[in-house]
């Protein structure tokens, strides 16, 4: 994991701790890392999801990078992962924040047309 996102999302400290860079502690969209928590700021909920997530081998990532390169794969992921327009509003909204780069971008545009698929008609 890149060094550069040590930085803490809420508190916005730096951490210097190995259990920051955990990926326990990553905050994660769509596959993609928007940054993590430090121990500190990371909530007990939160700390016992990622927990969860780890035993069970499933992280919401895990189910959306392993069908990469099957676009229709891909898509039925990021659906299941966000099952509503107003969650993959929110994420694709979140992620357009944290990160800027093309991928991204195309990646937020695409998650914005399937919340507009999936609004009801
Ligand atoms: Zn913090």
């Amino acid at each position: 994991m890149s060094r550069k996102l040590i930085r803490c999302m809420r508190c916005g400290k730096r951490c210097r701790s190995e259990a920051a860079l955990d990926t326990r502690n990553a905050v994660w969209i769509a596959g993609q890392v928007i940054g993590s928590l430090c121990p500190t700021c990371q909530t007990p909920q939160e700390n016992a999801e990622a927990a969860v997530r780890e035993a069970i081998g499933e992280t919401e990532t895990y189910r959306v990078t392993r069908a990469e390169n099957d676009p229709h794969e891909y898509i039925r992921s990021l659906m299941k992962t966000y099952p509503t327009p107003e969650v993959m509003r929110h994420k694709a909204a979140e992620l357009a924040a944290a990160r800027s780069d093309e991928p991204t971008a195309n990646l937020v545009g695409l998650m914005q047309a399937l919340a507009a698929d999936m609004e009801p008609m």
